[in-house]
């Protein structure tokens, strides 16, 4: 295979493949030996080395779909981020995230990182000055998520690579929201791209794995933590990713489509307040989301009015169900306010936005008259039950 100018579902389906020489089986065979001879072979292989036969495919795949050299894979998205993150961090140095910090990205910074002597500060907002102001003499990395979550901002990735370019710093990104089929952030000069797996890369809510692709050289001294902290991902679960990658560009292109047309519909809904995508025109950072999204994923936020309880809205629900965690083929919906920023104080959630109406919906891959028939019956529910009280 030409592996030059690859469409991304040919890469999905087949890039990294391990092949299967003694039976020709159409897919990579799976090796589960932890196990493997040290005399006259190229290299010394160990699951914790992280370099099986399986890892070694699925991580080519994922370098080929974000457009780096090499990739590493992990037993969860956060064993991706804080390996990443304390690679490069040492004590004494700085690092400057956004406010609006995945949960488990925010709880590794503050409750961690005080114990390594590493120094951190949080963007307010998306802007250049935002994230400049912030920047110290030892500032080593500059960290962003975008789209962010659960309001889908959208930041500047080349402002932001630009930036730490003229800091001689590290630029790095969870793009997990995005999935590399709707970003590619190598493109606007991004160093280091991070995944939980976890979510569109298995895309079925039944794997837990994270992902990190960049340079050889960034990947190198990334592995050097890696192996000495060991969180590899296990043998059956990198076979069930590669499985699932394959449909990957598929799936995220549906998720897109339908969730183009939900947002849509709750946008003229009388019930609801405010839809969040990036994809509608009223976004705050549409036009900078058409320059550098391909898609603008299966993630959106609304808000439905001040009035009327969320919580009967979710038990109406027949097909969307209220769940943690995103991303997987079917529709998923929660509560920021009771679930992911539930332990912020109102107030801190009143300066976030995060209401107590705001519902973050992973919208799936079911037909999407069915999506909105769900949630237009569920948002009937709502007004009957005001009707009923009066
Ligand atoms: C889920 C998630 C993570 C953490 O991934 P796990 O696989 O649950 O460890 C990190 N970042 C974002 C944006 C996520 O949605």
């Amino acid at each position: 295979m030409n592996e030059k100018n690859l469409g991304v579902n040919t890469i999905c389906t087949h890039v990294g493949e391990v092949e299967d020489k003694q039976f020709k089986g159409a897919i990579s065979p799976l090796y589960m030996s932890t196990s493997y001879a040290y005399e006259d072979v190229e290299i010394k292989r160990y699951p914790r080395y992280f370099n099986t036969p399986n890892q070694e495919a699925l991580c080519k795949k994922i370098a080929k779909l974000e457009k780096c050299e090499n990739a590493l894979i992990f037993g969860s998205g956060m064993a991706a981020i804080s390996t990443t993150l304390l690679a490069f961090l040492h004590t004494g140095d700085h690092v400057v995230l956004p406010q609006t910090l995945y949960g488990g990205t925010f709880n590794l910074v503050v409750e961690e990182f005080h114990k390594f002597g590493i120094e951190y500060s949080f963007a307010k907002g998306f802007s250049e000055d935002d994230f400049s102001e912030l920047i110290q003499e030892n500032t080593k990395m500059l960290f962003v998520e975008s789209p962010s979550n659960p309001l889908m901002r959208i930041t500047d990735l080349k402002m932001i690579s630009n930036l730490a370019k003229s800091h001689g710093i590290i630029s790095v990104i969870d793009n997990t929201f995005a999935s590399p089929i709707n970003q590619t952030p190598a493109d606007f000069g991004i160093d280091i791209m991070i995944h939980s797996a976890t979510k569109y890369m298995g895309g079925h809510s039944d794997i837990c794995a994270g992902a990190v692709a960049g340079s050889d050289d960034h990947i190198k001294t990334i592995w050097n933590l890696a192996k000495n902290l060991g969180g590899s991902l296990s043998d059956y679960t990198i076979w069930l990713l590669e499985r699932s990658m394959k449909t990957m560009g598929i799936r995220v292109r549906a998720h897109n489509e339908n969730a183009n047309k939900i947002a849509e519909w709750l946008e003229q809904h009388p019930l609801v307040e405010k839809v969040y995508y990036p994809g509608l025109r009223n976004h705050p950072e549409h036009e900078l989301a058409k320059k550098q999204m391909l898609g603008f994923t299966g993630m959106l936020s609304f808000e439905i009015k001040e009035s009327y309880d969320v919580r009967i809205f979710l038990k109406s629900l027949t097909l969307i169900k209220p769940s943690m965690s995103l991303a997987g083929v079917e529709s998923t919906i929660l509560s920021p306010a009771k679930t992911s920023h539930g332990l912020l104080t109102p107030e801190e959630r009143k300066r976030q936005n995060i209401s107590d109406g705001l519902l973050r919906f992973s919208v799936g891959i079911e037909d999407a008259n069915d999506i909105i028939s769900d949630l237009e019956q569920g948002l009937e529910t709502l007004l009957k039950e005001i009707k009923n009280e009066n």
